[in-house]
């Protein structure tokens, strides 16, 4: 049987595909075939990476021989011999991954440098200057890549040399001076390794493309990988190629560029320019690039092929593309093409643009803009300019996006007091919990040091499209002394911070922030294509009028959550409802919902008023009662001065309302099963707010009732009766015909699984990811982050289950209840409101598995639009 295949020629693997290449072989391939100059090379496949990590981390010797005999096909073709004292081949290694990585990974360049070959490339080119650089160069990158030795020892002989010379620049050492550093450095070597530096080429390759592989599991590269969703299992490719010597003289340079402009997205072409140096001095920053005019100023015709290879590099890729090229001699190559990374304002202005140019269709352009930096477009960042210069003094979790500058404040109190008075402030909470609602409304931005993704602070901050970094453990906060302690500093109510919600980072000082700009026209364009091709409808979560305008003008059709608890913690009803919860009796509880009715009535007025013509999903009361009891002993003693009891009753009442697992607890419709008249009260309320607006606007309105953690047909019968006799009482005393709904949430693994018999009394489902994914896992959603990252580095989770849909496991339970509902009752409508709801990848599986509708955070919702156009236009159902 022939051996399998791994290694593979530029001019053979054209149309492999990325998966096997690795993006950089795909496009070399590519660009060899559509007629760029690039270097002669081959590539090692993705699948030699995984090869190597199942062997043990070793290369396989069939695959070593591929290797071998690709470099022979080189030396063949370019008449070099690798190792060789005539014409030696020199070539580079460099890492490609599936997707592009930008500097994740390692390249080692001028691989097959010795004594020999440096002198006959000394020879050869007359320049020996440039070859001795150019082994000064690969010595030490062989030492720091291929051998995982630190370079500064060796960076430090060169700036010794420097300063004792008095020289700027590495361009100004000279030729004996390379020669002994060039010494130095192999003495070096054999110091650090007990051995010489390595002179067989053959050795010094194979010990390169194991180090390339390596570097797949390298801190840096695994926590890219983490951010943004690339599973482990990919490896990477390793791409060796004939050097092209951008340092060979005045003729030669080196440089990059981009075929339209990354930051703005205008059609122009951006490219830098550095004659007489190698790519790496650029990379590293060793030396500033120049202007392009630079290149046309000393080489005109090379100027003018460059122009026209990338021209016709973007008309074949028909996108932006980001290139790296040398002039060696003269003569131009292109060393490597990926699309290029752009801001999201880019993103936006090239889709349309090509669209228009006629080079895409709508739905390519749909395809093309990235949801995971999409909602950048809508908030507030900083002037990029500032924030360059700015160095962060911590980093937590990206739990709210946006950017936000403040003066420091430690309680909700002082940050709407001081708001007040005109102060722009930053609520710094160890943790918050609802009451701190007011606070977080007052403020720039939220930093706390404790919480996940989901916790609290995290999903109101999103709800609110509010700047929020949180579980920063760095930041030890003291609530009581007023201080934020961040490494040896302590920072007070008059410091100023910054927080970047879409980084996690935090700043000291104040740093400006800008506007988006949603009225160039290029939105709402895109957004009109997205609203022709997705099949997912797009509510929101929201419970409060101002947050429903707000998803109004991103474009929400409907609530898909309205959390009535969140109502409850405003200043003049707060006490009505601690009245309810301490009543002793159920005439007692009864008088004091009574108080809280009409408020609950008035919010879900202003809310229907919002949202019409869409409907609004109420959900009944769900938190474990204790979370509206007050905790300090001031605080108790108001209460019970309120209630008229004496502290010591209160005190029992909140401790006998203590859970020690209150999210299993008495929570959810629990609490309309122990207290009906609670659920009677919020159902009045729900109807009579409807008959009102539909009275006052003369437009029917049909409000959707939704009962939480629902994990028994009989239990939702129980409380559906509860709703129907309250409301169909109501709807009969008006004199009127009204639709209203009455579903569930599914966010217990039990509903789900008996999803069929709870679709019995259910007109909808609402999938709950927030608890499903909680009860699924056994983890905590509020305790969670503090050893996912241990997961994440152990590889036994590559993301955060409540922020990202666990389609393994959840998604199951998801298909399940889809399945066994719709079984039951064909019309069921059904849709997802937990955090899930708002993400991109979660949202493709929620299209594919069926789902009527996703509903997320007003911030979320253009998000949510564009990730459900892009799942329909993808799969179409
Ligand atoms: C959920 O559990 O997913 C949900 C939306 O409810 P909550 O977050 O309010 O528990
Ligand atoms: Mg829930």
């Amino acid at each position: 049987m022939a051996e399998k295949k791994y290694v593979y020629p530029f001019e053979e693997s054209y149309g492999l595909g990325k998966e096997l290449l690795g993006g950089k072989g795909a496009g070399l391939a590519e660009m060899i075939h559509i007629g760029v100059p690039v270097p002669e090379g081959f590539t090692i496949s993705t699948e030699a990476c995984t090869l190597y990590y199942d062997s043990g981390k070793t290369i396989p010797e069939f695959v070593r021989n591929q290797i071998f005999e690709a470099i022979a096909r080189i030396e063949r073709s370019t008449g070099k011999t690798f190792g060789g004292s005539t014409n030696p081949l020199l070539v580079s290694v460099r890492s490609g991954a599936r997707v592009s990585m930008p500097g994740m990974m390692d390249t080692i360049l001028n691989l097959g440098l010795n004594d020999v070959t440096a002198a006959a490339l000394a020879k050869e080119t007359g320049n020996e200057r440039f070859a001795l650089d150019s082994y000064r160069r690969f010595i030490l990158m062989f030492t720091n890549i291929a051998k995982g030795h630190p370079r500064t020892d060796m960076d430090k002989m060169l700036e010794a040399l420097k300063e004792e010379r008095g020289y700027k620049l590495d361009t100004e050492v000279t030729t004996e001076e390379l020669k002994v550093l060039v010494a130095k450095y192999k003495e070096y070597y054999k110091t650090v390794f007990g051995e010489e530096f390595p002179t067989d080429p053959k050795v010094q390759i194979m010990e390169a493309v194991a180090a390339v592989f390596r570097s797949w599991d390298n801190p840096r590269a695994n926590t890219y990988r983490q951010m943004y969703g690339i599973p482990y299992s990919w490896g990477t490719a390793v791409n060796v190629q004939s050097m092209a010597f951008g340092n060979k003289g005045e003729t030669s340079g080196t440089g990059v560029a981009f075929s339209r402009n990354p930051g703005t997205g205008e059609k122009a072409i951006s490219a830098e320019y550095l004659p007489n140096a190698q790519g790496e001095d650029v990379v590293a920053g060793i030396r500033t690039p120049l202007h392009i005019e630079e290149l046309k100023a000393r080489m005109p015709e090379v100027y003018e092929q460059f122009v026209q290879t990338i021209t016709k590099m973007e008309a074949h890729y028909k996108d932006m593309q980001d290139m790296e090229f040398t002039v060696e001699d003269g003569k131009l190559y292109f060393l490597q093409t990926r699309n290029g990374k752009r801001t999201p304002a880019a993103a936006l202005k090239i889709a349309c643009d090509l669209v228009d140019e006629g080079v895409i269709d709508e739905k390519e352009a749909v395809l093309r803009m990235d949801p995971v930096a999409f909602d950048k477009l809508l908030l507030p960042g900083f002037n990029k300019d500032e924030l360059a210069k700015a160095t962060p003094i911590a980093t937590g979790l990206a739990a709210g996006p946006g950017a936000g500058t403040g003066a420091i404040a430690f309680s909700a109190e002082e940050a709407e007091a001081r708001k007040n008075n005109g102060e722009k402030v930053i609520l710094v909470r160890a943790e918050t919990s609802p009451e701190d609602i007011v606070g977080m409304v007052a403020a720039q931005g939220v930093l706390t040091m404790r919480g996940g993704m989901t916790s609290h602070a995290a999903v109101v901050a999103r709800g609110m499209g509010k700047c929020c970094v949180c579980g920063c453990t760095a930041a030890i906060i003291d609530e009581e002394k007023r201080t934020l302690t961040i490494g040896d500093k302590v920072y007070t109510d008059k410091d100023i911070i910054s927080l970047d919600g879409s980084t996690g980072k935090v700043y000291e000082g104040a740093i400006k922030t800008v506007e988006p700009d949603l009225t160039s026209g290029y939105f709402g364009r895109l957004m009109g294509w997205v609203d022709q091709y997705r099949q997912l409808h797009v509510r929101t979560n929201a419970d409060t009028p101002r947050d429903a305008k707000q998803a109004r003008v991103f474009g929400a059709e409907g609530i898909g959550l309205c959390r009535t608890e969140h109502m409850f913690f405003a200043k003049d009803r707060i006490l009505s409802m601690r009245k309810m919860i301490l009543a002793e009796t159920v005439e007692e509880r009864e008088a004091a919902l009574a108080e809280i009715e009409p408020m609950q009535q008035a919010d879900f007025e202003a809310l229907y008023e919002t949202m019409l013509p869409f409907n609004v999903n109420v959900r009944l009361l769900d938190p474990p009662l204790h979370e509206f009891l007050p905790q300090e002993e001031e605080l108790v003693k108001e209460l019970a001065d309120a209630v008229g009891k004496s502290v010591a009753e209160v005190k029992d009442k909140i401790a006998n309302l203590h859970e020690t697992n209150p999210m299993m607890g008495h929570r959810g419709c629990r609490l309309a099963v122990t207290y009906p008249e609670i659920c009677k009260m919020q159902t009045s309320a729900i109807i009579k707010a409807a008959i009102a607006v539909s009275a006052r606007t003369g437009k029917a309105i049909e409000p959707e009732i939704m009962v939480p953690l629902v994990l028994e047909e009989r239990e939702l019968k129980f409380v559906k009766n509860i709703i129907a006799e309250t409301a169909d009482k109501l709807i009969a005393e008006a004199g009127i015909t009204m639709n209203y709904h009455v579903g569930t949430m599914i966010e217990i693994p039990r509903a789900a699984l008996l999803a069929d018999e709870i679709a019995e009394h259910a007109e909808f489902f609402s999938f709950g990811t927030n608890d499903l994914t909680q009860m699924t896992f056994g983890f905590s959603r509020d305790d969670a982050g503090k050893f996912l990252p241990s997961y994440y580095d152990a590889k036994i989770l590559e993301e955060d289950p409540f922020k990202t849909l666990d389609q393994n496991g959840v998604g199951k339970l998801v298909t399940t209840a889809v399945k066994l509902g719709r079984a039951t009752r064909p019309t069921l409508h059904i849709g997802v409101c937990g955090e899930t709801g708002g993400e991109a990848k979660s949202i493709e599986f929620y299209h594919k598995a069926g789902l009527d509708y996703v509903s997320c955070s007003p911030f979320r919702v253009p998000v949510a639009r564009l990730a459900a156009a892009q799942a329909a236009i993808k799969n179409p159902r």
